[in-house]
C-alpha cells in the first residue's frame, strides 16, 4: 500500500459490479462495502446530491481503517461503475483548450461556455458504449472531469479547499446532428466517467496533467491541461453564478484537438496523469 509522506493513505475509490464500493490497491481493488451503512438512513425524498460523495469526508477514516482486511479481488475481474452513482448535473464547456476553433479565431471568450448534459447519460467503463442510432455520427472527446464535493451556492466559494472532492476520466461522447447540443450529448452512457475517482488530495495541481486518447491503439487526442483556457476553479464559479452546485455534480473540462468519430467494435482506451486509464467497448 503506498502512503504520502504524511503517512495517510493514497486514496482511488471505485464502484464496481452491483454497487460495491471498492479502493483501488495496485492491481487489486479491496472491497470496503460495509462502510456505506454508516452513510445516514434517508427517507423519500432524498436530499439533493450524492449521498456518498457528500459524506466522503466523514466515511474517509473508516475507509483507510477498513482497507487493510478487506476482501481483494484483482481490478481486470470486476466490472467498473461510474464512480458517482447519483449524479445532480453533468456541466460542460465548449472549446476550452488553447489552439482550438474558439481560440483560433482569436476570440477567446471571457467567460467560459457552459452547458448541461443528462444525469442520465453518466456511464462507467465497464458499462461500455452503446451507440443506439445507427447511421448517426458519434464521436469522442476526452477530458478532466472534477466531481463536485460539497454544495456551493456562490461563485466566491469556488476556490475553498474541499469544493472538488476528487478527479477522474471523462469522454464526453456527442452524436453530430440538428437536434440541440445538450440532446445530442445527453444519450444513454454519453458522459462515460472513471476509471475510479482520485480524491483531490492525491492531485495538488490539475492544470498540469497530460491528456490522452487512442481509439484501437491509435494515439487520437494529446494535450496537456496547462493549456485549459479556464481552469477548475474559474469553470466552478462561472457555474455556480447559474446554480447551485451539489455534490456528485460532475464538471466536464473541455476536449483537447482531436476529436474523431467512433464505430462499432472500437475500443477506446483514455489516459490521464495520475488518473489511471479509462477503456471503454463500443458496441
Ligand atoms: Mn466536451
Amino acid at each position: 500500500m503506498r502512503r504520502r509522506r504524511d503517512g495517510r493513505d493514497l486514496l482511488k475509490l471505485c464502484r464496481f459490479d452491483a454497487d460495491r464500493l471498492g479502493v483501488v490497491d495496485g492491481p487489486l481493488v479491496r472491497d470496503v462495502t460495509p462502510v456505506l451503512e454508516r452513510l445516514p438512513a434517508q427517507r423519500w425524498p432524498a436530499p439533493p446530491g450524492d449521498a456518498l460523495i457528500g459524506h466522503l469526508a466523514g466515511l474517509r477514516p473508516w475507509i483507510e481503517a477498513a482497507r487493510a482486511a478487506a476482501p481483494a479481488i484483482e481490478l481486470g475481474r470486476v466490472t467498473l461503475r461510474s464512480p458517482v452513482a447519483s449524479p445532480g448535473k453533468v456541466i460542460a464547456v465548449r472549446s476550452n483548450y488553447q489552439g482550438t476553433e474558439a481560440d483560433d479565431a482569436g476570440a477567446t471568450p471571457p467567460c467560459p461556455e457552459l452547458f448541461l448534459k443528462a444525469a442520465s447519460s453518466v456511464a462507467g467503463a465497464g458499462d461500455g458504449l452503446q451507440l443506439r442510432l445507427p447511421g448517426r455520427r458519434v464521436d469522442h472527446e476526452v477530458e478532466l472531469v472534477a466531481v463536485v464535493g460539497q454544495r456551493l451556492d456562490g461563485p466566491t466559494q469556488a476556490l475553498q479547499q474541499g469544493v472538488v472532492a476528487g478527479y477522474c476520466i471523462g469522454i464526453d461522447v456527442t452524436m453530430r446532428g440538428p437536434e440541440d447540443r445538450g440532446l445530442r450529448k445527453s444519450l444513454d452512457g454519453f458522459t462515460l466517467i472513471g476509471p475510479w475517482l482520485t480524491t483531490a488530495d492525491e492531485v495538488a495541481d490539475p492544470n498540469g496533467l497530460e491528456v490522452e486518447l487512442s481509439v484501437n491503439g491509435e494515439i487520437r487526442q494529446r494535450g496537456n491541461t496547462a493549456r485549459l483556457v479556464h481552469g477548475v476553479p474559474a469553470l466552478l464559479g462561472a457555474a455556480a453564478s447559474y446554480f447551485t452546485l451539489q455534490p456528485g455534480d460532475i464538471l466536464m473540462t473541455g476536449t483537447p484537438p482531436g476529436v474523431g468519430p467512433l464505430e462499432r467494435g472500437d475500443v477506446v482506451r483514455c489516459s490521464i496523469d495520475r488518473l489511471g486509464a479509462l477503456r471503454v467497448e463500443v458496441r
